[in-house]
């Protein structure tokens, strides 16, 4: 049995704080939202009042906050020096690499083992323990990072030192903005020109345009039954976190110098789609937009 501090318990951090109670360990839950505190506590977390509570005798401390701001203040003033310097630290929010470069060297400066371990998979496998983890830590600490996550995980790869998670993550997820988008647009390509999109479906899964949004998220309802295509594109990945994603890759680059026109694009597509007012729908729901056909959404 560790003791683990989580912090952070809403969509993913809910799912991933009961499942390191399953596997028996203790774990002192803090979240600012009572309601939130409250599903953890129904999990198997003891709530506890304050981050500082949580971490006091913490073997293992995991964060999973909405964004770089949150995460630099919750470690610079309430985990560092709080928790004991034996803990190993975990991120596990998106957030910039350069903000999680920032809180490893405050971390390292202190004493502590960090890791950034942001991961894919969405709330589905945050509920059900088969998130992936990109993690950027010392090597010698991987071992350590990659036990901790298990109860959480289906599979953990490091990345390379810290921030390679987080760098890892926001180029996955700016590939998957340009594919999903890809994929939006060749369907309603398909619907223009008189082809069934389930019978696009059929033979794009099983051609070159094949890739995870057409085989495993295809936005139109029908062929792959578990995406939010099928659900009135409800739950999902939201919009409003691709936008969050596509710009920290878009700052990334321009920072980096890095040539990225393809995300770039798809950054400012969910911008609009965001500004329209679908922030909360899921990101396949773009279809709609590429379509004209906005009023098919229901509100
Ligand atoms: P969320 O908004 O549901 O949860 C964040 C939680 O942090 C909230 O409950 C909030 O009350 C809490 N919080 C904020 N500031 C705090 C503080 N100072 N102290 C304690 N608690 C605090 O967000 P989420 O969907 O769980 O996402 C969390 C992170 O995971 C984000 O960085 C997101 O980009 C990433 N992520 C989300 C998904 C997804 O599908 N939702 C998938 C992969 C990664």
């Amino acid at each position: 049995m560790t003791k683990i501090a989580f912090i952070g318990l809403g969509n993913m951090g809910g799912g991933m704080a009961a499942n390191q109670a399953k596997a028996g360990h203790a774990v002192a839950a803090f979240d600012l939202s009572a309601e939130a505190l409250e599903r953890a506590g129904a999990a198997g977390c003891t709530p506890v009042g304050s981050v500082a509570e949580a971490v006091k005798d913490a073997e293992v401390v995991i964060t999973m906050l909405p964004a770089g701001p949150h995460v630099l203040k919750v470690y610079s003033e309430q985990i560092i020096g709080a928790a004991p310097t034996s803990a190993l630290l975990l991120d596990c929010s998106t957030i910039d690499v350069e903000t999680a470069r920032k809180v490893a060297g405050l971390a390292r400066d202190a004493g502590y083992a960090f890791a950034d371990a942001p991961v894919s998979g969405g709330t589905a496998a945050a509920e059900a323990g088969t998130l992936a983890f990109m993690v950027g830590c010392d090597e010698r600490d991987f071992g350590r990072v990659e036990a901790a996550l298990e109860p959480m995980s289906r599979i953990t790869i490091r990345a390379g030192d810290h921030g390679a998670g987080q760098a890892a993550k926001i180029c996955n997820n700016m590939l998957l903005g340009i594919s999903m988008m890809g994929t939006c647009e060749a369907i309603a390509l398909a619907e223009k020109l008189g082809l069934d999109p389930e019978r696009f479906f059929e033979i794009a899964s099983k051609s070159s345009g094949q890739c995870w949004s057409v085989s495993s998220y295809y936005p139109w309802p029908g062929p792959v039954p578990a995406a939010p295509s099928n659900r009135d594109y409800q739950g999902g990945f939201a919009t409003a976190m691709m936008l969050k994603d596509l710009k920290l890759a878009q700052d990334a680059a321009a920072k980096s110098g890095a040539s990225t026109p393809l995300g770039a694009q798809a950054e400012a597509m969910y911008a609009l789609f965001d500004r329209l007012g679908y922030g909360g729908r899921d990101f396949s729901a773009m279809l709609q937009l590429l379509r004209g056909r906005l009023s098919e959404l229901e509100t």
